[in-house]
């Protein structure tokens, strides 16, 4: 049986800690809770890491945070050799968040990229230091020097960002909100999640469940560091935190 978690971070990405109730141990170690902070792994933004405290003041790290039987099933999953707490304890979570809030820069600075070039998305993967999206592009005259410079110009407006939710209905009367040819927002639930920037979404919106910074500008300064061939028609951009090096 899958078990509902309730995803604290949806409505509010900016939880550091919160208090939760085990429900489930399951036969890897795996902890379920019944609401989390913990972002687990999905859509190219790889989970949480960070700690359970026990009554008892003890801690449970927690190595990676994953996805069970269904999305809406979160797994903690506890480093190597730490005791797990019981079913029907109560635990304090505190997420990595200096971690965390670089892949909320780093994952909003890719949605950036998609309005910079608005072009299919085939992959796209965040992390901490470097993260990646790949196009299909069919003119591939694109600089990185070019492509940096118009990603600043939206860091340095300041754009909102959040979330909105639409209907099944009104995402398929709008199907160019969807900018990832491979990945399909899940339909059938009644409620897709967009991720929009800017006064009534005027720079962008799309499906996303991630986790993204509140403006443009705390995404802070990044660059392009390469701009790699991977087909004919397709390119892989790399986006990287800090100034562009001097060539
Ligand atoms: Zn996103």
């Amino acid at each position: 049986m899958a078990y509902r978690t309730e995803a604290l971070f949806r409505d509010d990405a900016y939880l550091k800690t919160a208090d939760a109730t085990v429900v489930a141990v399951n036969d890897r170690g795996g902890i379920i809770l019944d609401r989390t902070i913990f972002y687990a792994t999905s859509g190219g933004q790889p989970g949480d890491t960070g700690h359970l405290e026990r009554a008892d003041g003890s801690r449970v790290a927690i190595a990676a945070t994953i996805s069970g039987e269904t999305k809406d099933e979160i797994i903690h999953v506890p480093a190597p050799d730490h005791a797990v707490p019981e079913v029907g304890e109560k635990v304090s979570l505190a997420i990595d968040w200096e971690r965390r809030h670089l892949l909320m820069r780093m994952h909003a600075a890719c949605h950036l990229l998609t309005v910079v070039c608005p072009f299919p998305i085939t992959g796209a993967s965040v992390s901490e230091d470097d993260s990646r999206v790949d196009f299909d592009i069919p003119d591939a005259s694109f600089s990185k020097e070019e492509v940096t410079a118009r990603l600043m110009d939206l860091v340095r407006a300041d754009h909102p960002i959040f979330t909105r939710l639409i209907s099944d209905e009104e995402l398929a009367a709008n199907p160019g909100l969807v900018k990832s040819k491979n990945v399909r927002p899940p339909v059938g639930t009644g409620r897709i999640r967009l991720v929009c920037i800017g006064e009534n979404a005027s720079v962008d919106s799309q499906p996303c469940g991630g986790t993204h910074v509140k403006s443009t500008g705390e995404v802070g300064e990044i660059h392009i560091g390469k701009i790699e061939k991977k087909g004919r028609e397709n390119r892989r951009f790399r986006i990287r935190f800090g100034p562009m090096p001097a060539a």
